[in-house]
Parts: C-alpha cells; sequence; structure tokens
C-alpha cells in the first residue's frame, strides 16, 4: 500500500527542474549541460585559500561560483535530498579534482555533521565524493575516497558567522579515523573536498588536522565556491 501510496505520488505531483523550475524532470538537460559543459571551461583556482594566507597553503579549485543553478542544485541536494542530483555534482567535483594534477588521487570528505546525517538520512557529499572518485576511475584516473577525518565536536552551523567566527568555530572539530589512515599507501598525497567552499574555514580546519598527523595535501576541491573579491586566476 505504501509503495502504491508513492507511485501515485509521483505521477500526479509533477516534477519540476530544480534549477529554473521546467516541468518534466529534477534537473532539465539545459540546466545539466550549462553546469557540466559550460563550467568546465571556468574552473578557478586560488593559488592559497582566501582567509588563509599561511605559508604553505594548498592549491583551492572550485568548479562553479556558488549562485544560480549551482546554487539551487546543491541546496537541493544536501537541504531537500533530491539524490538524482548527485551524479551532476560528482561530474563538477571530479572536474575540480582532476584540475589538481595527474593523480593518484586519495580524496578526503569533510565529515558530515552527526545531526545532518540523522535529518537526512544520508552523508550528501560522501555520495557525491563516491561519484566524482568513480567517474574519475572510468575515465583512467587513480581515485578513492579516504575517509579519514571524523567529527570530533560540532562547531554549529556557520549561516550568519563572520570569517573570523566561523574560523574560531571549527578549531579542533575534526580528528583522523585512524583505521583509515593505516590503510593509506605511503606517501599517498590527499585531496579534501566539499561541496561548497566560502571563507575556506571548514577545509582549512581540514588540512590541518591531516597535517597534524603528518599527512601530505595536495590540494582542496569542491563543486563550487562563492565569489572572492581578488580576481581568480584560470586553469583549463
Ligand atoms: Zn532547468
Amino acid at each position: 500500500m505504501e509503495v502504491l501510496t508513492a507511485d501515485v505520488a509521483d505521477l500526479t505531483l509533477s516534477r519540476a527542474c530544480v534549477a529554473c523550475g521546467d516541468i518534466g524532470s529534477v534537473l532539465c538537460l539545459a540546466c545539466e549541460v550549462s553546469l557540466i559543459r559550460v563550467h568546465r571551461h571556468e574552473i578557478r583556482r586560488w593559488e592559497t585559500l582566501p582567509s588563509h594566507q599561511q605559508a604553505g597553503a594548498r592549491p583551492v579549485v572550485v568548479a562553479s561560483t556558488y549562485d544560480g543553478a549551482a546554487k539551487r542544485v546543491i541546496i537541493a541536494h544536501k537541504e531537500h535530498g533530491v539524490l538524482g542530483l548527485t551524479p551532476v555534482l560528482g561530474s563538477m567535483l571530479a572536474v575540480s579534482i582532476a584540475a589538481l594534477g595527474e593523480g593518484p588521487f586519495a580524496v578526503v570528505p569533510i565529515p558530515p555533521h552527526r545531526d545532518a546525517i540523522r535529518r537526512r538520512g544520508i552523508d550528501t557529499l560522501g555520495a557525491i565524493a563516491d561519484r566524482a572518485t568513480g567517474e574519475l576511475r572510468a575515465a583512467g584516473w587513480c581515485a578513492h575516497v579516504v575517509p579519514a577525518l571524523c567529527r570530533r565536536a560540532d562547531g554549529g552551523r556557520h549561516v550568519g558567522r563572520s570569517a573570523q567566527e566561523r574560523s574560531a568555530a571549527v578549531q579542533g572539530t575534526m580528528a583522523i579515523d585512524a583505521r583509515v589512515i593505516s590503510r593509506l599507501a605511503p606517501g599517498a598525497g590527499l585531496i579534501v573536498v566539499d561541496d561548497v567552499v566560502t571563507t575556506g574555514a571548514t577545509v582549512w580546519e581540514a588540512v590541518r588536522t591531516l597535517r597534524a598527523s603528518g599527512l601530505a595535501v595536495e590540494g582542496i576541491a569542491a563543486v563550487a565556491g562563492t565569489e572572492r573579491p581578488a580576481a581568480p586566476g584560470r586553469v583549463n
């Protein structure tokens, strides 16, 4: 009966594109193409984390600016559980990762907040990272997800916080999962991945935590990033 109810709901509630509102599917072909084709040429590379200019900061690559269709697709996936959007987000993340070098890529996702898993029932970034590394392997790269980080404490949600407040809130919130690290190939360069990079506070805390355990981080890749005042360089 429950299955029947779900089927009827699918038939009677029209699906609309989360980016432009066109009726038909959760993401129409035009919006999908704009995200994975057009933005392929707009990969931005920040030479250092914008808010952390420390020596040795790593490059940050994002596949798109966090606005328009990219922003609506990320929010629909993360906050409203539209999991049909995982493939397009995975493709975007794969493009960012590939811009960081030749690999092999040991991809470390930012660990989810515990309440987020409870609320959504799924680690949405983990799903995007799985999809991205699968696409990279299919294209001939060596890429695997290495869930090396876990949450030690919850720094709370960042919305409405300044860069400084975010930085302070995330300090000490992540820890290394020693079982995962023990399986890492010696000398493997890690890539930290997130869905959206804003101030860089969260990804920097991940880099700091990994480095504190003697691990080398090659760079940071994300699906999207907020616009920076400084003009970003471009890579193809
Ligand atoms: Zn659309």
